[in-house]
């Protein structure tokens, strides 16, 4: 026996550290119910860039059927991490977790090119250190306001550029003060819960203002609101991009802060990192002095949306004549399940108006760091969401994840189309302090 499990070990592309499993893989039963709605079967119509396909590859390496070679690799390279197949699926297949384990097997057993090493390299190291976020932002600042990034935009300069920095240029968003968070806010009457905020690492630096309008929100519904100011980066881009390791001790220091901070329940309004959170059962279960702790942590973590649709709404809601398209995040609707809860809170506010934008499962082609590494893609999905949201004639787009703000800022700008693109909280925020609806059309 112990023969039989060595050799086929042997043969597996696959090392034995957390490879993809084959029991997920063998639920698969090929029914082709995930096509429709994965993005990139949608663009390109092949098969190896279907949820199905690429499960087909992951068991062909599992079997020692082909290599991890540079083609192979391609194929997951482009798959978004969406989950819109896990949602479609009849069959349960727990695609996010085939995708993770193959990302990681992927970067510890094959070799990129230089360029793109550098690439990622100089994202992980931005993009997860709010330190160095906040030091960009000085710089950024003088680039948009001194006239620079207009003039560089119209004289096409950009086109001088690698395509990756130009798809990281053209995400920029429009940098505003920065709104500070208190690292303990009082509940706004009688208390009714202790909870922790996440901060996230661009929300924080660069959508101040998305958590400053989380913080009242939660304040007056009841909430004392703890932002510990020692947590770091909860590890979602490293997740999901396959580095292990360095996610793994994220997560570990995010738990640290906030057993610390002693909540009830940690909030997070960027939807990839309340994803991730909530999976930290699973990315610590070897780690002894951590695994029961971080099952317990999971289950504390909720998306904004959810904790204040479970409490009955205390704070007045003003009117706010807007009329609203709603573009569920990947990361909210497949991954945490949560659809209802942000139509919830926007419909419960007078005078404001409700739009779907069609193709709602399908991805807007942000995804973490898809639309940096994969930008020919990520616009091409991009502009077909810009395509549908044009014809619902709203007055701002609303979502719950920074990615997706930028994702479609940037896709409806291509269009020369000025819709708003804002977090959802915000405009609850604007309606609870009576603000008018031109605040949010700013
Ligand atoms: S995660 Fe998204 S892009 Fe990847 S296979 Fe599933 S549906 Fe397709
Ligand atoms: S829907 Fe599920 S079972 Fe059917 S092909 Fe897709 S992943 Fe496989």
């Amino acid at each position: 026996m112990e023969d039989l499990a060595a050799k086929q070990e042997c043969a597996s592309a696959f090392d034995a550290h957390h490879a993809p499993s084959n029991e997920i893989i063998e639920k698969c039963v090929h029914c082709g119910f995930c096509l429709p709605v994965c993005p990139t079967y949608v663009l390109w119509g092949q098969e190896m860039d279907s949820p199905r396909g690429r499960i087909y590859l992951m068991k062909m390496a599992s079997e020692g059927a082909t290599e991890m070679n540079s083609n192979w690799v391609s194929h997951f390279d482009s798959c978004l991490g969406c989950m819109a197949c896990t949602t479609a699926c009849p069959s349960g297949v727990d695609y996010g977790k085939l995708i993770e384990a193959t990302r990681a097997q992927i970067e510890r057993k094959t070799e990129r090119s230089r360029g793109d090493k550098l690439h990622r390299r100089f994202m992980f190291e931005t993009f997860t250190q709010p330190d160095r976020l906040r030091q960009m932002r000085f710089p950024l600042l003088v680039y948009q306001k001194s006239g620079l990034q207009a003039v560089v935009r119209e004289l096409g300069l950009l086109r001088l550029l690698p395509k990756k920095m130009q798809a990281m240029e053209a995400l920029l968003p429009k940098l505003r003060p920065r709104e500070a968070v208190a690292e303990v806010t009082p509940a706004v009457g009688t208390k009714r819960r202790r909870v922790g905020l996440l901060l996230g690492c661009v929300q924080r630096e660069f959508f101040s203002q998305v958590n400053a309008a989380t913080v009242r929100v939660l304040a007056a519904e009841g909430c004392e609101v703890v932002a510990p100011l020692a947590q770091p980066c909860c590890g979602a881009l490293l997740v999901h991009a396959g580095e292990e390791a360095a996610a793994v001790e994220l997560a570990k220091r995010t738990i640290d802060a906030f057993e610390r901070a002693n909540v009830e329940t940690i909030v997070t309004n960027a939807a990839g990192c309340g994803s991730n959170m909530k999976e930290y059962g699973h990315l610590l279960r070897d780690e002894p002095e951590y695994a029961e702790r971080a099952r317990a942590f999971a289950a504390k973590c909720k998306d904004v949306s959810e904790v204040l649709t479970e409490m009955e709404p205390r704070a007045k809601r003003n009117t706010l004549k807007l009329r609203v398209a709603f573009h569920d995040s990947c990361h909210l609707q497949h991954a945490q399940g949560v659809r209802l809860q942000p139509r919830a809170l926007l419909s419960s506010i007078p005078g404001l108006e409700l739009a779907e934008i069609p193709e709602a499962a399908i991805c807007c082609g942000s995804a973490g760091i898809f639309n940096l590494v994969q930008p020919d893609a990520a616009n091409a999905l991009g502009d077909r969401k810009a395509q549908l949201i044009g014809p619902l004639k709203a007055d701002v787009v609303a979502t719950g994840n920074p990615g997706c703000v930028l994702q479609m800022q940037s896709a409806l700008a291509r269009r020369g189309q000025k819709t708003p693109v804002v977090h959802t909280i915000q405009i609850l925020d604007a309606s609870i302090r009576g603000e008018s609806s031109e605040s949010l059309l700013r």
